[in-house]
């Protein structure tokens, strides 16, 4: 039993369970009980590839599982652009780590391709016969990753809600074209509130009601609050060093501080997470756009969700209460669980908590934040690609951005490495505006155009999207989604 809820220790389960599970069920999220006490013999795995860290990285966070091998080999084999998946670029005198090169062009896809197949190996071990329905409400990216991982992957369904008037015309296109014998794309009328908001209540009412009952299935989630989604995320964070120690920018032992594009913080603290591994990392760098709750948070201690939103050219970093944070603050308030259980019930009913002085030092000696408007974002990917030559989406320049920010006021002595989330053709409309272009009113257009004003190739699977026949045309209101769910299981062929 070697996780545990962040709100209560006794709440404690075994890696395959807090798969399973997702969420604690005390509102809690499941973390490993003791990270620094793993003794992870960090130097070892640098000389590994990448299939090679991943299967001891995760051996080391998720100890339960018994192939892991076998697992990393059917998550990654074939399913990115090149074998070492998160190859790293050397841009100016700072590095971007590409995480955009698999199956839909962002980084989730590093998680959502194991995620699958942890849930599927943790529901054999524990014997339990029940299909796993997957549910899901995505504004965007989460939606079409989940799909590509978990399409005919036995044991599995996966039901994917969009709003219908909340994606891009890209993003719609990757849904609605999706293949695969076990998946249902579903537009929501309303925005992405509404279909989350729907999916939260089909949720509850299953469990609640019992609506499943000798069904011979029980739904599960693939977002980020899963032990499963966090875990693969840390091994690019080690993949990154490892290829500086190649090239001889770094010696092993030397401290390399990460840029990071963050939104619900899972991200970000997955290099946390190889920080508590033994990983020399020096500073983790918080990059957000015109939503800066975090960056206030960073600074004051404070963290207050009650401000406007913003929709913004980075939409995936959209979010005001971010999930993940409650992890962290487990670990640098030395694993206090009542202390995050009163953080967290002060956010639900007054909108904000404020952490004692001890702990925001810590954040401070582990973090810098920033953050980049969209003013900012485009005139950053402008001078990018006229000072280097390298084309960058959206939320990578959102971080480009910062990490000039922390090199003009803190001077680091260390390499910096900028994680890169997307590829700029999910976004070529606000990328052509930020190159000084008029873009057409046609997505698909505009990715020509930057193709051709740019040269940078446009990854196959978007490239092929136009031409694609749509499958999915269902459009329901956000109060008929359980039914639809139930309508749904109750069905053996989709
Ligand atoms: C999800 C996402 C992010 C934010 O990552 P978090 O783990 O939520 O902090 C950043 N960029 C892109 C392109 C994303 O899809």
């Amino acid at each position: 039993m070697n996780y545990q809820s962040t709100r209560n220790h006794r709440q404690s389960v075994s890696s395959t369970q807090a798969v399973l599970q997702g969420l604690a069920p005390d509102g809690g999220l499941y973390i490993l009980k003791d990270l620094p006490g793993l003794h992870f013999d960090w130097q070892s795995v640098l000389s590994l590839d990448t299939f090679g860290m991943a299967e001891k990285i995760l051996s080391a966070l998720l100890p339960d599982f018994a192939r892991m091998p076998e697992l990393v080999r059917r998550a990654y084999t074939g399913k990115f652009s090149t074998d070492e998946l998160t190859p790293l670029a050397a841009v100016g005198q700072d590095y971007v780590l590409e995480l955009f090169r698999g199956p839909t062009s962002a980084f989730k896809d590093v998680a959502l391709s194991m995620l699958p197949q942890l849930i599927t190996a943790a529901r054999e071990q524990e014997g339990i016969t029940d299909e796993i329905v997957i549910l899901t409400a995505t504004s965007g990216d989460t939606g079409k990753a989940a799909l590509e991982g978990f399409h005919d992957v036995e044991g599995t369904k996966i039901i994917v809600f969009y709003p219908d008037d909340g994606v891009s015309a890209v993003q719609k296109a990757q849904m609605v074209t999706q293949e695969g014998k076990n998946v249902c794309v579903c537009a929501v009328r309303g925005n992405f509130d509404d279909a989350q908001t729907g999916v939260k209540n089909a949720f509850s009412a299953c469990e609640n009601q019992g609506l499943l009952a000798g069904k011979g299935v029980r739904l599960s989630s693939a977002n980020s609050i899963n032990i499963g989604r966090l875990a693969p995320q840390v091994v690019y964070y080690f993949k990154a060093y490892a290829d500086l120690v190649r090239r001889g920018v770094i010696a092993v032992g030397d401290k390399v501080d990460y840029v990071v594009p963050t939104g619900n913080f899972g991200d970000i603290l997955a290099g946390y997470f190889a920080k508590a591994m033994g990983l020399p990392v020096g500073t983790l760098v918080c990059a957000s756009n015109a939503n800066n709750v975090l960056t206030d948070f960073l600074h004051t201690g404070r963290y207050d969700r009650r401000r406007p939103f913003y929709k913004t050219v980075s939409p995936s970093m959209d979010i005001l209460v971010s999930s993940n944070l409650e992890r962290l603050l487990y670990l640098l308030s030395g694993c206090n669980d009542e202390e995050v259980a009163g953080y967290m019930e002060q956010l639900k009913t007054e909108g904000f908590y404020q952490v004692s002085d001890q702990l925001l030092d810590r954040l401070k000696g582990e973090f810098w934040a920033g953050f980049c408007d969209d003013a900012g974002t485009k005139q950053t990917i402008g001078q990018v690609w006229q000072n280097h030559g390298y084309l960058c989406d959206t939320h990578t320049a959102v971080a480009w951005n910062v990490a000039q920010q922390y090199r003009a006021a803190v001077s680091p002595s260390h390499p910096l490495v900028v994680l890169s989330t997307a590829s700029p053709y999910k976004f070529p409309v606000a990328v052509l505006t930020a190159l000084g272009q008029t873009p057409p009113e046609d997505e698909f257009d505009a990715m020509e155009r930057l193709r051709e004003l740019t040269g940078v190739e446009i990854p196959k699977n978007l490239a092929g999207l136009r031409s694609k026949q749509a499958i999915h045309t269902d459009v329901i209101d956000r109060d008929d989604i359980l039914p639809y769910v139930l309508d749904k299981v109750s069905r053996k062929n989709w």
